[in-house]
């Protein structure tokens, strides 16, 4: 494809597209964009982000810092409500380069999760932070200094003599897809994934602070996960202050709908939520992404288009956290084009511990699978295996590195048969 012209429709072009534009003025941008007729008709960046999530804004950081001159081009205006439970582990903020005195959002620090598995409750010590998403992505975005293009579903790609020219608006030698899992660069220019996505829905609505207080399990900031008994899926019950967020995941996403009722009904029934909570969560929203698999690493670059976050399919395996391996895609991506060597973006990212960490432990949970698959699907775990879960859960829904990582990996290959990697 490199050197050809090609026109890729995304989504059906009869949009109406705003081109409302924050920032500075594209008109007088400078850029490394090859000088065709192409390129002299649209505004010339030198990389061109589709969404602004958090993988969009960080990738964005990076470059902007570096000189580039750098648009995001997103479909919503922000700031904008994205289905999250809002939960950060603690190497976020690292990745971000943000202390959370710095952060001008809410933040909703834990010290402790309260899981319930099997009808057992378990208060267990561990760490991490809530935000809300509509407040971080809005501050992520706007900290990036990008020029954002707002209220912009991109809608078509042109590869015209080196250069990727969105819409026929804009263009750039690089192109990042960080439109999350509908994003349209993933869709016109990479396969599909393999493997079935997992689906999440959730809710974030105010409430009265005193009667959230009075409902919750424990104090404020702190959550209630509940461990569906298959361990196909959780649920969360998190008290944000004046706000309340209450969402379920599921691995398949067939059952996301019943699971989230059910949890709706349990967290309800117990009490753990105020009696006004009832009418919020008659709606929720949230869709389907995918959770981490070595073989995504595969397609992350072509010809000067990447993906990163969402777009890449990169999801922690067991807790669906997104956000973290979003901005270590987005920042990781950006490092990639900075050194001009857009092949060594795929390596890169498989060498990140964390993502090193993700591939451990979904062949953890692969073998895992395989054990439970040899067992009697009626046995039901005792006491001892039901409190390891929860604690093991709770674990790495503090975002910890796992421990003995090298000999876990050794031991793993040992029992597939290889040598040691
Ligand atoms: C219900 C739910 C709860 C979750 N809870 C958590 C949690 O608590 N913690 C956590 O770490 N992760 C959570 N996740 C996962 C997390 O939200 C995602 O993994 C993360 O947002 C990925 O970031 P991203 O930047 O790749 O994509 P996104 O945040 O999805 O951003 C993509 C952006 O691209 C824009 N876009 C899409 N199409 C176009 C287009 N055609 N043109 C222009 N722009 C476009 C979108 O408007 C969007 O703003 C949750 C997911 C769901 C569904």
């Amino acid at each position: 494809m490199s050197g050809g012209n090609r026109l890729v429709t995304v989504v059906a072009a009869s949009e109406q597209i705003p081109r409302r534009t924050t920032g500075t003025d594209a008109s007088r941008s400078e850029s490394r964009c090859p000088q065709t007729e192409v390129a002299r008709s649209a505004i010339r960046f030198d990389a061109i982000i589709v969404g602004g999530g958090p993988g969009g804004s960080s990738c964005a950081r990076v470059l902007v810092r570096a000189g580039l001159r750098v648009a995001v081009i997103e479909r919503r205006r922000f700031p904008r409500v994205k289905p999250c439970g809002g939960w950060i582990s603690a190497p976020v903020w690292d990745e971000l380069e943000l202390s959370r005195r710095e952060y001008p959002g809410g933040v909703w620090p834990w010290r402790r999760c309260h899981v319930r598995y099997r009808g057992r409750a378990y208060r267990i010590g561990a760490r991490g932070d809530f935000i809300r998403r509509v407040e971080l992505d809005d501050f992520l975005l706007r900290r990036s200094g990008a020029q954002v293009i707002e209220g912009h579903p991109v809608s078509s790609l042109e590869r015209r003599d080196g250069a990727w020219v969105v819409d026929g608006a804009y263009a750039a030698p690089w192109l990042v897809g960080a439109g999350g899992t509908s994003c349209p660069v993933a869709r016109a220019l990479f396969p599909r994934k393999p493997g079935h996505p997992v689906a999440a829905l959730e809710r974030e609505f105010e409430a009265d602070s005193a009667e959230i207080a009075a409902a919750r399990v424990g104090a404020d900031g702190e959550p209630e996960l509940l461990l569906h008994d298959d361990l196909g899926g959780y649920s969360w019950n998190v008290p944000k202050g004046a706000w309340l967020n209450v969402g379920t995941g599921t691995a398949s996403a067939k059952r996301v709908r019943s699971a989230w009722a059910a949890a709706r009904d349990f967290f309800l029934e117990s009490g753990h939520l105020p009696e006004s909570a009832r009418g919020p969560l008659s709606q929720v929203e949230g869709h389907a992404y995918h959770l981490f698999d070595p073989a995504h690493l595969e397609s992350a670059e072509r010809d000067g288009a990447f993906l990163v976050g969402d777009s890449l399919g990169l999801a922690q395996p067991l807790t669906a956290e997104g956000i973290l391996p979003a901005v270590l895609s987005g920042r990781t991506c950006a490092e990639a084009i900075l050194r001009g060597a857009p092949r060594s973006y795929g390596p890169c990212l498989s060498a990140h511990p964390t993502i090193r960490d993700y591939a451990l432990t979904r062949e953890i949970l692969r073998v895992l699978a395989g054990m439970r698959r040899g067992t009697s699907a009626s046995r039901v775990p005792g006491p001892f295996a039901c409190s390891a879960t929860a604690r093991g859960f709770a674990w790495m829904f503090s975002g910890r590195r796992i421990p003995g990582g090298r000999l876990l990996r050794i031991a793993l290959d040992v029992r597939r048969g290889g040598p040691p990697a």
